[in-house]
């Protein structure tokens, strides 16, 4: 008998009962608008800020609409300007390239190493030519930070990090998102944690806080954030920062409250899940695992494999085949960019060099997700679809 998955690979787990009473609350007090707060009533947004700085060890947090948002804050809060070249992953999602565009910036594209991190190699190399680095920890995979922060540090490069995949994880017992100036992570719905739309930005730097601040939509009344710093790092920054809304809602603070409070223990049932799918794939000819270093604690919200110097007709039978018996993958390599997944050449508002080597990796790339509506039975089983259908491909090439 042929095997068949019959899960949803977009299905998200149900918001927690009590973010679901903390919402209704909310609505029922009518105070949706952050600022909007009786007496001395903090607000969910303000107390969540505070409670995803303390989550982070960061100095200061500020919630926004969207993760993509929060990058394009940090960018201009660090001070890039249109014109500004900022150095990024070739690999890494649309919304990445599309927020130094947002500001007038050029990407510069570094390239992808088979173990999907940002090519250090390549990195020194480039380092001299832009003075951001906008770094995606791309599907959750982290690269040697300690290195990569040598390389920045050396050549004056400030770091942003893109901590779309890698709330909860860390390198070398740092959280993701505080190796580098600023940290920005998502909230939405594929992310790790669900408001459906959403984002943060954390930081040590009083200015580069203070500066958020403002962009994100404050007007003057900063005092009431919890996570921001002292009023006078305000005054010295107000009239020379722009107000470019972008604030969260207490509905979307009062959903996520909860859901940050466990985050620790949903990460550990997704590298559950990860485990099984890794282990029921090691050893498929063809197929090569991707290798994850020690020093990186990681979160398996989502699985990659290599399917290296397979043709492209090849490629589309695999993940044609796994469709057919319900399992989802998605393809970097596809000429034209589908659904979520685009590379650097998809991105033609912006110029770029060629980069055979990455293009390489990026050709062979699939990537699947693991909701945690996915049981491990569910994971081995898509596992053994995935080895039965790329094991089959595999044979008939040879
Ligand atoms: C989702 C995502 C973003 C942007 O987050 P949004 O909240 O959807 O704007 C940025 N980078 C990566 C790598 C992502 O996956």
């Amino acid at each position: 008998m042929t095997e068949v998955f019959t899960g949803s690979f977009t299905q998200q787990e149900p918001i927690p009962e009590e973010a679901i009473e903390a919402a209704v609350a909310v609505m029922r007090s009518g105070r949706l608008h952050r600022y909007n707060t009786l007496g001395d009533e903090a607000g969910e947004t303000a107390l969540l800020e505070q409670e995803f700085a303390a989550l982070t060890g960061a100095s200061y947090a500020l919630a926004l609409c969207s993760g993509g948002h929060a990058i394009s804050t940090a960018l201009r809060a660090v001070g890039v300007q249109p014109g500004d070249k900022v150095l990024t992953n070739a690999f890494t999602l649309a919304p990445v390239p599309g927020a130094i565009a947002a500001l007038g910036g050029a990407p510069i594209y570094v390239g992808v190493t088979e173990g999907l991190v940002i090519d250090l190699d390549d990195l020194a190399a480039k380092a001299d030519s832009a003075k951001v680095l906008l770094l995606s920890h791309m599907r959750g995979h982290i690269c040697d930070m300690d290195r990569l922060m040598e390389i920045c540090d050396k050549a004056g490069l400030l770091v942003i990090e893109d901590c779309a995949h890698t709330m909860g994880a860390s390198w070398n017992g740092v959280p993701s998102g505080r190796h580098g100036l600023v940290g920005c992570y998502s909230t939405q719905t594929y992310k790790h944690v669900n408001s459906g739309e959403g984002g943060f930005l954390v930081t040590d730097d009083p200015e580069v806080a203070a500066r958020a601040v403002i962009l994100s939509g404050s007007y003057m009344l900063y005092d009431r954030h919890l996570a921001a710093p002292e009023p006078e790092v305000f005054e010295r920054v107000k009239y020379d920062t722009p107000n470019i809304s972008g604030r969260m809602d207490n509905l979307r603070a009062a959903i996520l409250r909860p859901q940050l409070a466990r985050l620790a223990d949903q990460c550990a049932a997704w590298n559950a899940r990860y485990e099984v799918v890794e282990d029921g794939l090691g050893g498929t000819p063809g197929l090569t695992l991707i290798d994850r270093p020690a020093a990186e604690t990681f979160v398996g919200s989502s699985i990659q494999f290599l399917l290296l110097d397979w043709s492209a007709d090849v490629i589309r039978e695999v993940v044609a085949r796994c469709k057919a018996r319900g399992v989802e993958l998605k393809w970097f390599g596809d000429a034209e960019p589908q659904g979520y997944t685009s590379r650097y050449d998809s991105w033609r508002y912006a110029d770029h060099a060629p980069m055979p080597k990455s293009d390489r990796i990026l050709k062979g790339i699939l990537d699947m997700r693991l909701p945690l509506t996915f049981s491990l039975e569910d994971c081995a089983l898509v596992a053994r679809i995935i080895r039965a259908e790329v094991g089959s491909v595999w044979q008939g090439q040879s």
